[in-house]
């Protein structure tokens, strides 16, 4: 049997269910669907505060900001969250399989919102398969969800936000933290961030890598190399690290199987960590009724998925024709929000994948025989 829906949200993290809040608010029917047993996507396993905007809940810890979205979301009538339902393809015929406790169910929705977030990124090396190797992520799953203490002594690589988030959380289980590696020159994370594990003594070298991985059946050391300009090895510079634990935090992938599947058109944007899908003001796909938002179409933070949830969800109702006027401008405010998010140096390299964006919107258009971008939009490097 196939059943009917009017807007099926894929994923059930912040931008996921921030895009059901507004459809739902504007009277839409949403299903969300969660492969998880709990919704919030990352926020759940982050306790550490968020910066941003009040509007974002800046201030409150992530997995605070998970039971806000998550209660809300829960309260509404217009919403039904399914758990342990994994999205698993999208058909021509538009119809959606869903695994949800052991059974394949199908769904027909009028409109879909695919917020399926993004994955840990791996690194080549010998030896990068044995036990005790993690992405960092996994690491702080395991901590401040499961609350299982991964490491003895650990070495993280990488020194953007979530490498030195999760050094300070193996620090606060307890756990001995032998170093920070990053082959960047300089630390590519907030320096707040950098200081607190400065100040606890661990060492973060710029400038090093990864060059292999020992141990006897269970991860015993990792040997560190600086790089030369091209982020080689340098012979010569080799140093012996003991750990029982090696956490990657070497950046995230949009996870964007599912907009492949379908046949959304898709651009490499090395801004946005990889192929996302090129999408229009309304964050609409190049296929009529798929929508995407949050780190799925580019990897950002949990106040721009938030965001881009909001508009994707507002924009479904408007094309849905509930209370269009209404709808319209709520969208129009939530774009004003993500224009200041994305403002000032910390969003310049967003704002350079949109111009890239904006470019692939342009071909494409041409290449549809649909004529001209409106001014209006080629002018901003649209809002994708
Ligand atoms: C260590 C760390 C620290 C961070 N710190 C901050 C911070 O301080 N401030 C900030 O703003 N951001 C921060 N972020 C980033 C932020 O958490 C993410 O940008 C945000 O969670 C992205 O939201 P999302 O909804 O797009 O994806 P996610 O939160 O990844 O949610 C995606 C959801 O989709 C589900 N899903 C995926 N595929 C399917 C499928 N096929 N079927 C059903 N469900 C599916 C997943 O299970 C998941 O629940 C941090 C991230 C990390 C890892």
């Amino acid at each position: 049997m196939i059943k009917q829906v009017e807007v099926l949200i894929v994923g059930g993290g912040p931008a996921g269910l921030c895009a059901a809040d507004a459809a739902a608010s504007m009277g839409a029917h949403v299903l969300v669907c969660e492969r998880f047993d709990f919704p919030g996507g990352q926020l759940v396993k982050q306790t550490h505060k968020f910066f941003g905007s009040e509007h974002q809940y800046a201030g409150e810890r992530g997995f605070q900001i998970g039971q806000i979205l998550t209660e809300k979301v829960k309260a509404n009538p217009n919403i039904e969250i399914m758990t342990d339902a994994e999205v698993l393809g999208f058909y021509e015929d538009g119809v959606v399989t869903v695994l949800h406790e052991g059974k394949h169910w199908k769904y027909k929705p009028e409109k879909i919102i695919v917020c399926t977030g993004a994955s840990e990124k791996f690194l080549e090396f010998p030896g990068n398969d044995l036990p005790g190797i993690y992405g960092a992520g996994a690491v702080q799953t395991l901590m401040n969800l499961y609350g299982v203490l991964p490491a003895k002594r650990a070495l993280m690589v990488g020194a953007g936000n979530i490498g030195l988030i999760v050094s300070y959380q193996l620090l606060q289980a307890g756990v001995d933290v032998a170093g920070v590696v990053e082959a960047a020159p300089k630390i590519g994370g907030y320096l707040v961030h950098a200081s607190k594990i400065r100040r606890a003594g661990v060492p973060i070298r710029t400038g090093y890598t990864v060059k292999e991985a020992y141990g006897n059946g269970e991860l015993e050391g990792v040997i560190i190399a600086k790089v030369d300009e091209h982020f080689q090895p340098i012979p010569g510079t080799e140093e012996d690290v003991k750990c029982d634990t090696l956490c990657l935090a070497v950046g995230l992938s949009p996870l964007t199987e599912l907009l492949w599947q379908a046949g959304c058109h898709m651009a490499y944007i090395p801004e946005f960590s990889g192929h996302v899908p090129v999408k229009d003001e309304n964050l609409e796909t190049s296929v009529k009724g798929i929508y995407a938002a949050g780190d799925s179409t580019g990897i950002e933070e949990a106040s721009s998925a938030m965001v881009e949830g909001k508009i994707a969800g507002y924009a479904v109702a408007e094309a849905l024709g509930y209370q269009k006027e209404e709808a319209e401008k709520r969208k129009k405010e939530a774009i004003a929000e993500l224009t200041e998010l994305r403002s000032g140096d910390t969003g310049a390299k967003v704002r350079s994948g949109l111009a890239k964006m904006a470019e692939h919107r342009i071909m494409e258009m041409t290449a549809d025989g649909m004529g001209e971008l409106p001014g209006e939009l080629a002018a901003k490097g649209g809002n994708c």
